[in-house]
């Protein structure tokens, strides 16, 4: 008879984690097991680029440690993978064939950086420590490193690497950021980031990489670097494979309601796993950031409860720092908004485009230079609120602070 617990958690990162918390906060007595196949406790993924340009160890990377487990009183079984889910048994086995029973299951699962086809020693992903371990290690006495893809994983790593290496972004698409911020904010963070000694090859690709005392990048566009490693950040997997193999939902993750819960009625999905409703136009979605992860998380575990809790709706939310600019994006950030409204300073850097929808209610915005007021427009988002801007027009208070923080 396998080892029976209330509730299973497989993940130990952002949405499990958040789910382990809200079981225990309203759930003292049953039993809870979580799993990961990482032998560590749960540690920030957001905080890898800061460990690997040194300015945090490895310690800084960890949200909590192994006595916040015994303390809740939840069964660790870290370093062990889950090999396969029996939705209809109630269990799932591990790779060292040992049975774990479950009432109710949560996947959490996340996501695993995509690889290119060419590959070497020293080409490297970063999702996991042991990446950011690595890439640390490959840095050391480097001169040049080369990135490609220009995201949340590439650019905060570049910018992190010490100031004295050369710096080599290369992208598909026609600007950086493209899957975050709107392309005005892409072209002023070019500008800066160039300035600032960024080498940028655009609509380009690494087609061969040959070793030897340094890599040689032959890129499509026929130029050549000379770089002392390779980074690649060009977007993740959801790790879906369980929940296929065990017969649940799996779109490009793992299909979830409003109750986050998959296609079967006591398994539970969230995070980078798993797809559901988009906050803005309800389009299913995988957000890829931390708070969906710690939102699906918190609302996959008080249904596990047995409570009715429906979650709106995810939202992109990227606050990051990129070459000593602050960065925010929220919500829906696409050119195609049916109005903007946007205020930039080139003396001082300071950009704010904020997305509207046909009624006026703030749907997104990007904000570069200072961020402070992302957590305002991630209000307004959630709130459905109108543009403050407008109710200025119509008489009504709000605007002045607003404005403030728009154009000051
Ligand atoms: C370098 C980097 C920078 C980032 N920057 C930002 C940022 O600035 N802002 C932001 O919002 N987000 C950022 N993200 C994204 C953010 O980290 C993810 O959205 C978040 O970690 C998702 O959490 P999760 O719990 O869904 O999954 P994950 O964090 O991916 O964790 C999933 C866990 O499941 C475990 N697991 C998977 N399969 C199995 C199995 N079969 N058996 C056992 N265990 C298993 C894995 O080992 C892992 O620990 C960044 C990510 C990276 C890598």
């Amino acid at each position: 008879m396998p080892q029976l617990y209330d509730f299973v958690i497989i993940g130990n990162s952002a949405a499990g984690l958040q789910a382990l918390r809200t079981l225990r906060r309203h759930e003292r007595r049953k039993t809870i097991a979580i799993i990961d196949r990482e032998d560590c406790p749960a540690y920030s993924r957001v905080l890898t680029p800061y460990y690997v340009g040194g300015h945090i160890e490895r310690d800084g990377l960890d949200i909590v440690d192994q006595t916040f487990y015994q303390q809740l009183g939840v069964t660790t079984v870290f370093g062990q993978t889950v090999a396969s889910i029996n939705p209809e048994g109630h269990f799932l086995e591990l790779a060292d064939g040992e049975k774990v029973g479950f009432d109710k299951l949560l996947i959490a699962t996340g996501a695993e950086a995509r690889t290119l086809s060419v590959s070497s020693e020293r080409t490297t992903v970063l999702r996991h420590a042991a990446d950011a371990i690595k890439i640390r290690e490959l840095l050391s006495g480097a001169k040049a490193v080369t990135a490609i893809g220009a995201g949340l994983v590439s650019l905060p790593l570049l910018s992190h690497a010490a100031d004295v290496m050369e710096k080599h972004l290369v992208v598909g698409s026609n600007r950086i950021f493209s899957r975050v911020v709107d392309a005005e904010a892409s072209a002023i963070l070019e500008e800066s980031l160039q300035a600032k000694g960024l080498k940028l090859f655009k609509r380009n690709d690494v087609e061969n990489i040959a070793e030897g005392e340094r890599l040689t990048l032959s890129l499509k566009s026929g130029d050549k670097l000379q770089s002392d490693l390779l980074i690649v950040g060009k977007g993740v997997q959801p790790n879906t494979q369980l929940a296929s193999a065990a017969g649940l939902q799996v779109n490009d993750g793992v299909l979830i309601d409003q109750f986050c819960c998959s296609s079967h009625p006591d398994i539970y999905a969230a995070g980078d796993a798993a797809e559901g409703a988009d906050f803005i136009d309800g389009e299913a979605t995988i957000q890829g950031n931390w708070m969906t992860a710690v939102e699906q998380g918190e609302h996959a575990a008080l249904n596990m409860l047995g409570f009715s809790a429906a979650y709106e709706g995810s939202l992109k939310n990227n606050i990051t720092e990129i070459f000593g600019i602050d960065v925010a994006a929220v919500g829906y950030c696409s050119d195609d908004a049916p109005e903007t409204v946007c205020n930039y300073s080139a003396d001082t850097g300071r950009f704010r485009k904020v997305f509207l929808d046909e009624q006026q209610r703030v749907i997104g915005a990007t904000m570069i230079g200072e961020t402070n007021d992302s957590g305002l427009y991630y209000q307004l988002v959630r709130t459905r609120s109108l543009f403050p801007g407008k109710q200025l027009l119509a008489g009504t208070a709000n605007y002045a602070q607003t404005q403030l923080r728009l154009a000051s």
